[in-house]
This record gives structure tokens, C-alpha cells and sequence, in this order.
């Protein structure tokens, strides 16, 4: 008897691969008789690219869907628990007086009870504090390298808000056993070639040893080989490299010296000549890399940047090298084919928005699923959402270039030039220089960043909202002065109370 069931077929295994076939298969009930069937081909041949080590809040919801719990991540993973991203050296160059951090912080801002605090902020009610110190005790506490909970339950103010950091390559094999034990089925197996119908539609994929694979449903989750979205069907990439300029990478594992050594409970950015370093402490390691940009670096110079940070400790250990292209598909589902992962887009890592779009694509996917065969209704929502949320997150990722002080290189000089900011982000710039960032400027159909997101960077890097026309209107200083205290009790009281990220980790390890 043939089988009316839908079927997907998922081609690559990597975080994008196994992350999208392990949720839909348990969105579209791949284990029950009625659900949609789903099937995974990788090639053992050629690799998964193997980094991603930094994430967005999203994740912990996405993956207790798929099945994945937090105890799993850390003792499989060597997840640890970030609660943000710090980002040094961006807004001047070292040695230049003022503020040489911020924190871009998840807690989000409006989570205090009393008026919104960011006016009294800026009419310097908070006297010369920075906003991330004054907004959420996440700040201080996770300088002092707390975690953001208890490990009971009995959180004090709840959780701070947190992600994970985590070993991508293992990540990918717990998502793997994860998404079989969800019912997906597993191949191995190269795709040689991408059948075509006559009306442009995947017919079905070559594999070298399965022979032909049809599905109804295929997602390209080939990386950045785009087998399916790019080679075959020919949708172009939309390279995005004359507002973000880095194209480069090299990366590093560097153990910790000690067991026992802290371990950061957020990814630290550190600014550079031409790029920027990432520092991400998992559980036995730092995963350490410098993101630059070939036009303004070579990448022996790159290499001796990220040593140099390392030091001693990195001497003998090796690197890895990665190239890219900063972009996305203006159209990511054509037809019976949608794009996941690296095949649909990549922005350099600085705000950790690679595997959340996989998250989010394989969401509206479950959302979109055409179970009645109108493709091409799914594809044109699809489509246009996902180009806003790339827009927009472009936006953001360039926010943190453009603002910036710094002229001590070319890198900087060309990244602060208004030709190279889309006119999206000066737009949005000119409505913040008389009111902050807020509510009405974010969609959250399609906005990954809040407004805390755009209020922590923007803040963080310097930028003057003038509310002095309507500084009448501000009544409650005296509430605001008792929420900044009350915030900076909070600290105290974080800091005190909540255990190392290691300790946390320790206790995550030996739990579940
Ligand atoms: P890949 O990992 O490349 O997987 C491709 C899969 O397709 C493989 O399984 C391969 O076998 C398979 N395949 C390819 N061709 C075929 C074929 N013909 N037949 C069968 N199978 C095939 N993201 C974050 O969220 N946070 C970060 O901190 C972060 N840091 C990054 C740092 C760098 C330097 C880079 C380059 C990226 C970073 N990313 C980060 C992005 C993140 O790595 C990717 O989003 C994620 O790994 C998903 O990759 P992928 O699954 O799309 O592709």
C-alpha cells in the first residue's frame, strides 16, 4: 500500500540540518501515523563547519521542544550559561579616557516594576553610570561571574534571562539522537545531483548510494554549498560585505590552565584594528576566535592578533580557518524547496544570529507546512518575513560598527563612513536622537532584537538622546532614583547569593 503521508526530505547534518529535522519532526508528529514523515541525508565526506559556539535566549525554548533538556547540554555538550555579550574596545581605542565595555545583556529592560527608567537615565539621574550597570543587576553579577540563577528552582527575582554556550560539533550529535529518537530517518549518504521537474520543482535528489530520494517538502541545509536553494535552483546570494566588512575567521581552543579557573557567563567581543575576537568559555575550554576582514587584514595578520591575545597558553595549539561571505537569499523557498542555515544566510557571529535563524525558519516551517499542497502561499510569507528579519538584523550588527569613535585604522574609518550604513539604520538612528529606541520601532514578527537589544548597544557605544524639550514631563525622579537603588541591591544580592557559572555547570553536570 502506498503511503499518504507527507514527507520531508532534509539534506545536511549539521546544527541547521539536525536542529530543523528534530523540531518538525516533533511540530509535524514524524512518530505518529498521521504526521509528516522526515527524513535526514549528511555526507560523511564532507564535514559540518563546526563552529557556533554562542546563542540567543530562544535556544532553551527550542531545544525543551525538540526534546533536549538543560542538564543533557551541559553534560554533553560543555554548556556553560551566557547571559549576554560584552563588547570592549568598540567605542574607543584602548587607551582613550571614558567607558571601555558594555554589556549587551539579555535581561530585558522593562522588567522592574516603577516608571520606565531609561529617560531618568539619560537626564542623568543615574549620575555618569553606563546604562547596562544601572538597568539589571545582570550586569554586575555576571561581571563577578555569577550565574543567572540558583540551581533550585527558589529563584530570588527568577532567573536572570540566559542562553548557552556549548561545543557545536557535539552539539550536532545530541541533536542527532535527539532527532532520531523524535523519528526522523537517518542516511548517510552524498547527493550527487538535483533532479528538476518541468515546472522548475525539485523532482527528487541523487543520492551515491540511495539512488533517487523524493520528498515533498526538500530544506537545504547543505551550508554554505547551497546544493539545493543555490546550485540547482539558482537563487541568488545577496551579499551584504559593503556594510559588514569581515570575511575572515580563525579559531582557536585553548583549555583553561586550572579546572577550577572562572568561567565568563557571557561572549566577550574585543575590538581590533581590522575585526574583532570572540572569547567564549565552555567547561573545560575557551573557544577564541578573530573575525576580520581580508580587505584590511591578511590572514597571517589575523592569526598573530588572535596568538597574541591567547598568549602563552595558545603557543602550540593549532588554528582553523574559515571564510565567508557576510549575506542572505532575498528568496529562501521556491517552490517545494526551503533554505535553513548557512544555504539561507550568514552574518559574521558578533550577535550570535546563526543558529537563531535556523530556530526561527524552523519555526514559521512548522507553522507554514503546506499540507495541502499550497507551496506557493507558505513561500511568499516565508520569503518576506525572513528578508525583513535579515534586513533587520543587519541593521543591528552594523549598529555596533557605525557608532563607534574609533579612527586609529582603516577598518574603522571605513566602517563609520555614512556609505556604508543602509539607509534602514540611519533612518532608525534620526528617530532616536529625541526619544529612545522603544516599543513602536520593533516588529516583533520579525525583529530577533528588542528594544533592550538596540537600547543596551546604542547606549553602550556612546550615542546622545536629547530629551532636554521634554524633560518636563519626567515626574517620578524620585521613584527612578529608588528603582536605581533598588536594582543595585539586586547586585548585591546576586552576587552574593548566586553561584559561580562553573559552580552551576558543576551542578547541571550531576543532575538530570
Ligand atoms: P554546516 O555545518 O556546513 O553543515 C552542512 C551539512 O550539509 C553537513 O552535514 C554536510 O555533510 C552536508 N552536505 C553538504 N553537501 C552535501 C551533499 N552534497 N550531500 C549530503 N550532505 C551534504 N552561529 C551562532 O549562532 N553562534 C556563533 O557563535 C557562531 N559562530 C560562528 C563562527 C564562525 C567563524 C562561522 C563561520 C559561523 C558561526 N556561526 C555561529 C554560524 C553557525 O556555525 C552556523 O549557523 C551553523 O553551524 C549551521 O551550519 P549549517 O548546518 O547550515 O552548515
Amino acid at each position: 500500500m502506498v503511503s499518504d503521508r507527507r514527507r520531508i526530505l532534509i539534506v545536511g547534518g549539521g546544527t541547521a540540518g539536525w536542529l530543523t529535522a528534530g523540531y518538525l519532526a516533533r511540530m509535524l508528529g514524524a512518530d505518529r501515523p498521521g504526521g509528516v514523515a522526515i527524513t535526514l541525508v549528511e555526507s560523511h565526506d564532507i564535514g559540518i563547519l563546526g563552529v557556533g559556539e554562542g546563542t540567543f535566549p530562544t535556544i532553551r525554548k527550542t531545544l525543551s521542544r525538540i526534546g533536549i533538556d538543560e542538564a543533557a547540554l551541559v553534560r554533553r555538550c560543555g554548556a556553560t550559561f551566557k547571559q549576554g555579550a560584552k563588547f570592549v574596545h568598540w567605542r574607543h581605542a584602548p587607551g582613550t579616557p571614558g567607558p571601555d565595555h558594555y554589556l549587551h545583556a539579555f535581561q530585558e529592560t522593562d522588567d522592574h516594576a516603577g516608571p520606565e527608567l531609561l529617560p531618568y537615565w539619560l537626564l542623568g539621574l543615574a549620575g555618569d553610570a553606563n546604562w547596562d550597570d544601572v538597568n539589571t543587576p545582570q550586569k554586575r553579577a555576571a561581571d563577578a561571574h555569577r550565574a543567572p540563577k540558583l540551581p533550585s528552582h527558589a529563584d530570588f527575582l527568577g532567573p536572570l534571562n540566559y542562553a548557552f554556550h556549548f561545543d557545536a560539533v557535539s552539539l550536532a550529535v545530541l541533536l542527532r539522537e535527539q532527532g532520531v529518537a523524535n523519528g526522523v530517518t537517518h542516511l548517510v549518504d552524498t547527493v550527487q545531483e538535483v533532479l528538476l521537474g518541468e515546472d522548475g520543482a525539485i523532482a527528487g535528489v541523487r543520492g551515491a548510494e540511495s539512488g533517487v530520494l523524493t520528498a515533498d517538502l526538500y530544506i537545504d541545509c547543505t551550508g554554505f554549498r547551497a546544493e539545493l536553494i543555490g546550485k540547482a535552483l539558482g537563487q541568488p546570494w545577496k551579499s551584504c560585505r559593503d556594510t559588514l566588512f569581515c570575511d575572515g575567521a580563525v579559531a582557536i581552543q585553548v583549555p583553561y590552565a586550572q579546572p577550577d579557573d572562572p568561567i565568563a557567563s557571557y561572549t566577550i567581543s574585543t575590538a581590533q584594528q581590522a575585526g574583532w575576537i570572540w572569547d567564549i568559555g565552555l567547561a573545560t575550554r575557551r573557544g577564541i576566535g578573530h573575525v576580520y576582514s581580508s580587505a584590511h587584514c591578511d590572514a597571517e595578520a589575523a592569526e598573530k592578533a588572535l596568538r597574541d591575545y591567547v598568549g602563552p597558553a595558545g603557543a602550540a595549539l593549532e588554528t582553523r580557518r574559515f571564510r565567508f561571505d557576510a549575506g542572505y537569499r532575498e528568496v529562501n523557498w521556491v517552490k517545494n524547496c526551503v533554505a535553513v542555515g548557512l544555504s539561507s544566510g550568514f552574518f559574521e557571529p558578533l550577535e550570535a544570529t546563526g543558529i537563531v535563524f535556523s530556530e526561527v525558519a524552523a519555526g514559521m516551517i512548522a507553522n507554514l507546512f503546506p499540507w495541502a499542497g499550497d507551496f506557493e502561499t507558505s513561500a511568499r510569507q516565508f520569503n518576506a518575513n525572513m528578508r525583513r528579519r535579515y534586513a533587520r538584523a543587519l541593521d543591528f550588527i552594523k549598529l555596533h560598527y557605525f557608532l563607534s569613535a574609533r579612527r586609529d585604522s582603516a577598518f574603522w574609518t571605513d566602517n563609520t563612513d555614512p556609505s556604508s550604513a543602509p539607509d534602514s539604520l540611519k533612518e532608525l538612528l534620526d528617530r532616536w536622537r529625541f526619544r529612545p529606541p522603544n516599543e513602536i520601532d520593533i516588529d516583533r514578527n520579525v525583529d530577533i532584537f528588542t528594544e533592550s537589544s538596540w537600547q543596551y548597544v546604542l547606549y553602550g557605544m556612546g550615542w546622545k538622546t536629547d530629551l532636554s524639550a521634554k524633560a518636563g514631563v519626567y515626574r517620578f525622579a524620585n521613584e527612578a532614583r529608588a528603582a536605581f537603588a533598588e536594582i543595585r541591591r539586586q547586585g548585591d544580592f546576586a552576587i552574593r547569593q548566586l553561584p559561580s557559572n562553573r559552580e552551576l555547570v558543576r551542578f547541571a553536570q550531576g543532575s538530570g
